[in-house]
């Protein structure tokens, strides 16, 4: 690559959408100031080819867009708007400038659709694969807590949309088996949407949610929030949101992706029952979609599903088939 002088300059943004930021790249570290009212909102996510992405699958442009989403989704899963992020990137000579450079392209794409400024970073060389790490800031205001450990027994279960899509499109990419009509499926997979305006919708609704973004799958993510609330999560398969390009595919292979594909970026949610018919107004008002997918209940913390008259214990992760 050029030298490094140059090669920040290259991806430096020309013009920053946030008034809170006093010193963006260029100094020792970025200077931001803080606002009264507000919470601050700070995660950090990693990918690493060929364990996150690979280039048979993913262009560099989708790399960088789905780098930046995956923290983007977390701090939807706060109930927060993303303001900054910083971004640190291990590159091997296997990379072209070019293509580094369409890897930035795919963070402002996003990023220019949410208002949000690149601040920082970290350049460094390496033999090994191509490693991008994104840190993003957000903010919330003061009270508006999304936390997994708010799930109560009697609480709705809800999803924003439908899960499995990005696993179906992995699949398809790998086995080349790309057509017109399911091309909602590879979207899914390479230019996968935070959902940044249900999570603020959720928190400005101030009724007790229990929130956490779908990046490991509906199954992980509905553990993490009955474990960390003490509660039992019941999923009804027959209210599970489903999209027409699934018909092409057994439905067994599709409850698969579902619970474990993970990386779909849909929130999924817990509500007490008497405000659930106000939060589905709420989001109607807004052109929102919001789907009721089970209920809480007491019991052993975990998570299970009701699928032809019978209730199956789901697993964290793995290859649970759901036969019959
Ligand atoms: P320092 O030696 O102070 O860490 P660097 O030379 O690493 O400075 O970086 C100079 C500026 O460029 C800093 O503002 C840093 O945040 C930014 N920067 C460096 N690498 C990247 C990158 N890959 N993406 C975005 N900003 C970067
Ligand atoms: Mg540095």
């Amino acid at each position: 690559m050029q030298d490094e002088f140059e090669w920040i300059e290259s991806i430096t943004p020309k013009q920053n959408h946030q008034p809170t930021l006093i010193e963006g790249i260029g100094d020792d570290a970025a200077l931001i100031r803080s606002e009264a009212g507000f919470d601050d909102i700070l995660c950090v996510d990693t990918l690493v080819e060929n364990v996150h992405f690979s280039r048979k699958t993913m262009t560099p442009y989708q790399i960088g867009h789905k780098a930046l989403a995956v923290n983007i989704s977390d701090v939807a899963a706060m109930g927060g708007t993303p303001r900054f992020y910083l971004v640190s990137i291990a590159i091997s000579d296997s990379w072209s400038e070019t293509e580094l450079q369409e890897i930035y392209k795919g963070m402002e794409g996003l990023a220019d659709k949410y208002g949000i400024d690149l601040i920082g970073g970290d350049t460094v060389a390496t033999k090994g694969p191509l490693v991008v790490s994104v840190t993003a800031h957000g903010r919330v205001q003061k009270g508006r807590k999304l936390l997994r450990k708010n799930a109560q027994p009697g609480d709705v279960v809800f999803l924003t949309g439908p899960v499995g899509l990005s696993a179906a499109g992995l699949e398809l990419l790998l086995e080349d088996r790309l057509s017109e009509n399911l091309t909602r499926l590879v979207d899914a997979h390479q230019l996968p949407a935070p959902q940044v305006e249900a999570g603020l919708l959720l928190a400005a609704s101030g009724y007790k949610i229990a929130l956490n973004d779908i990046s490991d799958g509906l199954a992980s993510e509905s553990h993490e929030i009955a474990e960390a609330s003490n509660v039992h999560i019941q999923i009804r398969y027959d209210q599970l949101p489903t999209v027409e390009e699934f018909n092409h595919f057994t439905s067994d292979q599709v409850l698969d992706w579902m619970l474990y594909g993970g990386e779909d970026f849909q929130l999924v949610g817990t509500v007490p029952l008497e405000d659930w018919a106000s939060l589905v107004q709420l989001f109607g008002e807004h052109g929102l979609a919001i789907h009721e997918i089970g209920a809480v209940v007491e019991g052993k913390a975990g998570v299970s599903l009701f699928k032809d008259h019978e209730t199956i214990p789901v697993s964290k992760k793995g290859y649970n088939h759901f036969s019959g």
